[in-house]
């Protein structure tokens, strides 16, 4: 592909507009970092302003707007989504790195998202109650927040802003979406996608820059009412101090370190799917991404031996490559983060099967590969065992039953989602039961989100409310009660 020198804009009160500050960011392709995607603005504080300013604008039209209308625009914007797929999802994959199916299916996914969000304007909004006074009609309904700052990881690139961004429309909430630096150019497709779907002027403004300048002055911006941020433990927490600090609410998506627990009765074969695809898939880059998986004993060995010849056939390339199992990770300093992390296991005594190190063979030199990784020997308080590591590693945990397998699954600070494989009923409903995960999956992989029900995690990995499906409305919305009484 040749390479694009193309300097693209905010979109901010329905315009495509430069920054106030000259600042470029340089997108390129962490498959091949000689590959220019184009140059997006590093916004400065004022680019946020104009966008409250627009936002705020068009505030007093769109929450009064109609539930047609609504519905009218989010329908149109799933099926332009759809039509444009193709060309989304390998934008997607030649800025994140993941592989080509991985991009186009995350792109077809954000179609769905809005498909189901294009029915909620028609959905229920209120209750209605029994007053003590007769003569009263006593009701509730849900009306928005007002404007909300979006604030996204690199990830999910197109599913991530979508599932914030189609329930706040829906409920007639005003956007400023602050995207990851590094996947801007999806960023710019997805509000292009709102714009063709006749969104009005204001109802989102992307402003595209660094988190410390454009999301710090989202979190303290009085004309910002809700943000819904999704990233880094260190960062969301510092962004809550901040906004709740100034009576904002703040909804936080956050890490994890899943865990899948392999029962002694499991099908090992299976177990082994499921582990290397919650593993390995995307990179092992998505919060969900399985990285502890905890056997017990009998098994141990065996569940090892199949598990690191799977990890060894699988093929790492470019993303574009449709052949690639596995692409890049998808920067210089994620691809040191997990080689960091390689070696913090080597020094822990962490047994090394598999992986552990950079690819430079064939055409890999140019970009950020690393070979998928498993660890054997791995004990829950190593820190391998403990952090997230964000990349294809992954660690075995010997447990000798399935109470202890439990106990190490539950003795880190996240929360997000957990898996059991067995093929006994009550083992798997006991551990439903005492995981402590937002999401729990038996004889399934960690990762994976369908878009009409509730996600999020428990303890670090989230601030308790949850995001897709109708309880979006939760954070999207606030209650009013009406006590309507007739003229005397
Ligand atoms: P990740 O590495 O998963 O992208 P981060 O937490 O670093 O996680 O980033 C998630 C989002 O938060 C990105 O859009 C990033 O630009 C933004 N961000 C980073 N630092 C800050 C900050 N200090 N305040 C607000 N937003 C930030």
């Amino acid at each position: 592909m040749q390479a694009t020198e193309r300097q693209y804009q905010n979109y901010i009160g329905g315009k495509w507009a430069d920054a106030a500050t000259d600042g470029v960011n340089d997108n390129s392709n962490p498959a091949d970092t000689g590959e220019a995607l184009g140059r997006f603005p590093r916004s400065a504080r004022e680019d946020v302003q104009r966008a409250v300013d627009a936002a705020t604008t068009a505030y007093t039209s769109w929450r009064r707007s109609s539930a047609t209308d609504r519905a009218a625009i989010l329908d149109r914007a799933a099926t332009i989504m759809e039509r444009r797929a193709d060309e989304i999802g390998r934008a997607l994959t030649l800025e994140e790195g993941k592989t080509i199916a991985e991009g186009v299916g995350e792109t077809k996914r954000g179609a769905s998202i809005l498909k189901f969000f294009a029915g909620e304007p028609w959905r229920p909004t209120g209750e209605t109650y029994n007053s003590a006074n007769p003569n009263t009609f006593l009701y509730t309904e849900r009306v928005p927040l007002g404007v909300v700052g979006v604030i996204t990881p690199w990830n999910f690139p197109v599913a991530i802003p979508i599932w914030k961004l189609a329930p706040l429309l829906a409920y007639g909430n005003v956007a400023i979406f602050k995207p990851a630096e590094l996947t801007p150019l999806t960023a710019h497709l997805i509000t292009e996608v709102f714009e063709e779907a006749g969104l009005p002027a204001g109802v989102l403004n992307l402003v595209h820059g660094p988190g410390s300048v454009v999301g710090n002055e989202i979190a303290r911006n009085p004309g910002i009412h809700g943000i819904t941020f999704t990233g880094s433990t260190s960062v969301g927490r510092e962004l809550y101090a901040i906004a709740s600090a100034r009576g904002a609410r703040v909804q936080l998506e956050l890490g994890g370190k899943n865990p899948v627990v392999v029962a002694a009765d499991a099908k090992i074969e299976q177990a082994v799917e499921i582990v290397l695809s919650g593993a390995m898939k995307s990179t092992g880059q998505k919060c969900t991404a399985t990285s502890r998986v905890i056997v017990e004993q009998p098994i141990e060995g065996a569940f090892t031996e199949a598990l690191v010849e799977r990890v060894k056939s699988i093929k790492v390339g470019p993303g574009i490559d449709t052949a690639s199992y596995m692409g890049p990770l998808v920067s210089a300093s994620a691809e040191k983060t997990v080689l960091d992390y390689i070696d913090i296991g080597k020094n822990e005594g962490a047994r090394l099967l598999t992986g552990g190190e950079k690819l430079a063979n064939d055409n890999l030199g140019q970009g950020y590969f690393v070979a998928p990784t498993v660890f054997g020997d791995v004990r829950p308080e190593m820190r391998i065992a403990q952090e997230e590591i964000f990349g294809p590693v992954v660690g075995v945990i010997r447990a000798s039953n399935l109470d202890e397998a439990v106990q190490i699954a539950n003795g880190v600070k996240y929360g997000l989602s957990a898996a059991i494989i067995t093929t006994n009923i009550g083992t798997a409903f006991n551990f439903v039961r005492s995981i402590e995960a937002g999401v729990v999956h038996v004889n399934s992989e960690t990762a994976g989100a369908e878009p009409h029900v509730p996600f999020g995690g428990f303890k670090d990995s989230s601030s308790f409310s949850r995001e897709q499906g109708r309880a979006a409305m939760e954070f999207f919305t606030q209650t009013r009660t009406v006590y309507f009484d007739m003229p005397s």
